[in-house]
């Protein structure tokens, strides 16, 4: 169920129609969008009586939401959702979003390299991965906390915004006293317990398509996040499992259009993952801002042959820079803009 307001009710109202939708047991979800402000309802099984609360002040209709998700749905909030950070960046605006940086972190030297050499080029995120969701245990795990510490500083030093992976409830805390983003991998898209406790964080959620996730299972996992009130919820596609047996997962990059039909949420994607290939990453980096992506990430490294997990997807920074120059040109025909801001300590280095 979903309370509409008026364009000109008051906070006061809004605060009234919450306090009453508390009182019937329930959960209220008010979005603020341009025009006013929808105010969400979930906690209910079956229905909720729309009668008392379509006469209160300022509401002006209540509707059903027919949709499984409810808070990630267009009809809840019409207008495409823009998740902002104090450096400036910005992920779900006309701005397209690049996050790059290794799979890991393995040392402080090859993450500031690589910082270093994405700051130059533009980009506006970093990542790393501080946990590593291995398929082998004997394979490298991360460098835990100091990896945290290390792109804390490499924050402080090159400006950027720092997105992480955290891979259980015990690691959650921890990424988000230190990130700016907090991944949840593909392995851990159905985990629905850490999805309701990132979505009692005040930190955005960068939550990645689980490799067999249909989009509505996509889409009720980020509801997860949201229904506990974190409605900072950034969507991305990377890749598949199917028979395909010339890339590592398929990038399914017709998920694009069908999520910006349905969601809201601001889409990103991943050519890394999504292909396995380093050839590959910048042709489906291209196709997936002309399928309207509102950004991408991928994986950096300076010396990928001796990278401590995916060296083969991971591109050289002069592929980066590359990369960078083609999303520059692209961007303008689907009407979007890619801002490419270098830092005076990226550009003084
Ligand atoms: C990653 O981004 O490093 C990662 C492990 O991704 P995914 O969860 O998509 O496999
Ligand atoms: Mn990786």
């Amino acid at each position: 169920m979903l309370v509409v307001m008026k364009a000109q009710a008051t906070p006061e109202e809004i605060q009234a129609v919450c306090d009453h939708i508390v009182q019937l047991g329930f959960r209220p979800h008010p979005l603020p969008g341009a025009q006013r402000t929808a105010i969400g309802i979930t906690g209910n099984q079956g229905e909720v009586d729309r009668g008392n609360l379509a006469s209160l002040s300022g509401v002006a209709e209540v509707i059903r939401v027919s949709k499984a998700y409810k808070l990630a749905s267009r009809d809840v909030k019409e207008e495409d959702t823009v998740v902002r950070f104090a450096t400036g960046a910005a992920i779900g605006g006309r701005d397209l979003a690049v996050i790059a940086g290794p799979c890991s972190i393995e040392s402080r030297e090859q993450a500031f390299a690589i910082a270093e050499q994405v700051a130059a080029a533009g980009a506006q995120f970093f990542r790393g991965g501080a946990y590593k969701p291995r398929t082998s245990p004997y394979a490298f795990q991360g460098l835990g906390l100091e990896a945290l510490k290390i792109m804390s500083e490499i924050r402080e030093k090159f400006g950027l915004a720092i997105v992480t992976e955290a891979l259980d409830s015990e690691t959650l805390d921890l990424v988000a006293e230190w990130a700016d983003v907090v991944q949840i991998g593909a392995r851990n898209m159905q985990n629905f317990s850490l999805l309701k406790k990132a979505g009692r964080l005040r930190k955005p959620v960068l939550l990645k398509r689980g490799m067999s996730a249909t989009m509505e299972e996509f889409l009720m996992a980020a509801e997860y996040v949201m229904s506990e009130g974190n409605y900072e919820v950034i969507l991305c596609e990377r890749g598949v499992r199917t028979f395909a047996d010339h890339a590592r997962n398929t990038l399914d990059l017709s998920i694009v259009p069908a999520l910006r039909h349905v969601s809201h949420l601001p889409i990103l994607v991943d050519p890394s993952h999504g292909t396995g290939r380093r050839d590959s990453v910048l042709p489906m980096a291209r196709a997936a801002i002309a399928a309207g992506a509102d950004g991408v990430m991928v994986e950096v490294h300076n010396h990928p042959e001796k990278a401590l997990s995916d060296g083969p997807q991971s591109i050289y920074p002069a592929q980066f820079a590359e990369m960078m120059q083609e999303l520059e040109q692209i961007a303008p025909v689907v009407g979007r803009n890619l801002l490419r801001r270098v830092t005076a300590a990226a550009a003084a280095e």
